[in-house]
């Protein structure tokens, strides 16, 4: 089989590999293999790629994730520029790139694909860039084969657990439970009125758009490698880093002139009124108001 997951090394993945779509199959849904095999008739093989992140610096009250170009828009931009040069290679099979609203189980194609280890807070771990990294796949109809080689698990410290604030990361009996409802990266980024509690929380968050506190604990994110991903480490001019947002800066700006200032960065897709309330929230921020 020819080496096709170097084409997403060639556009920008630190680390890429390949799946038989049959290992994955194991894994889904009745709906979601539908649905991989809607996308992709014939489905037979996954190319998996980890595009890093990580700019350099953690200050700031951003997520580290959000920060450059939304990953949608730039890891969905790679993923295609490597799924047409993949076409004129191979003009009769099928490459259908997927990011983020993916019916794969991404992380476990990951694994089984031998780029990264799994860690007990449930991301994909790629040293030396750590668990600072986008996935992202391209479908295919060519049959692709499963490397023998399989990653360690993590070194399960459960320090992740212990940075977590809400208890959606728990640690039990050697290793950690994920509570989804209670992670505070999801509660920071919904609209609408919060319960006491989840405002008590992210009161204690020093982000106001996402959480990085599990994975800033993780010692494999202890020195994580910068990513030569110009788009997502906020080294464009369309997208330049940023790492902090004011509530002042927020208050005065429309509704639509903030979606159009914003319209290609992670943290805009909800409107500006999370932001506006979790800033509230922050009595620090709300000081610098
Ligand atoms: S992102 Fe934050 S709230 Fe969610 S599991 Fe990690 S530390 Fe806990
Ligand atoms: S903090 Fe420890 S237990 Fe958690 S993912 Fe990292 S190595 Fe694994």
């Amino acid at each position: 089989m020819p080496d096709l997951e170097g084409y997403l090394k060639i556009w920008g993945a630190a680390q890429s590999g390949a799946v038989a779509a049959s290992r994955l199959f194991e894994q889904m849904s009745p709906r979601a293999r539908e649905r991989a095999e809607e996308l992709c008739p014939g489905l037979a093989g996954v190319l998996v790629g980890a595009f890093p992140y990580y700019a350099g610096e953690r200050e700031g009250n951003l997520s580290l994730y959000s920060r450059g170009e939304d990953y949608h828009i730039a890891v969905k931009r790679l993923l295609a520029e490597a799924g047409a040069a993949l076409r004129r290679e191979y003009p009769r099979s099928r490459f259908v790139p997927l990011v983020d609203a993916s019916p794969l189980p991404e992380v476990r194609a990951a694994e089984l694909a031998g780029i990264g280890l799994v860690g007990e807070h449930g991301l994909i771990i790629c040293p030396p860039y750590g668990s600072y990294v986008f996935l992202g796949c391209i479908l295919t109809d060519l049959p692709l084969e499963t490397p023998g080689r399989k990653s360690p698990p993590c070194i399960r410290c459960g320090r992740c657990a212990e940075a977590c604030p809400s208890g959606a990361l728990r640690w039990r009996d050697g290793a950690a439970v994920f509570d989804s409802a209670l992670c505070l990266s999801g509660v920071s980024q919904r609209k609408g009125a919060l319960t006491p509690e989840e405002e008590r929380r992210l009161k204690t968050l020093p982000t106001v758009w996402g959480c990085d506190l599990c994975q800033n604990a993780c010692p494999y994110n202890a020195s994580p490698a910068v990513t030569a991903i110009d788009a997502l480490a906020g080294r464009t001019e369309t997208a330049p880093y940023l790492a902090d947002l004011q509530r002042e800066a927020l208050e005065g700006l429309p509704e639509k002139a903030f979606r159009e200032k914003y319209r290609n960065r992670a943290f805009s897709w909800h409107g500006k009124s999370p932001l506006i309330r979790n800033l509230g929230l922050h009595k620090e921020w709300e000081h610098k108001a």
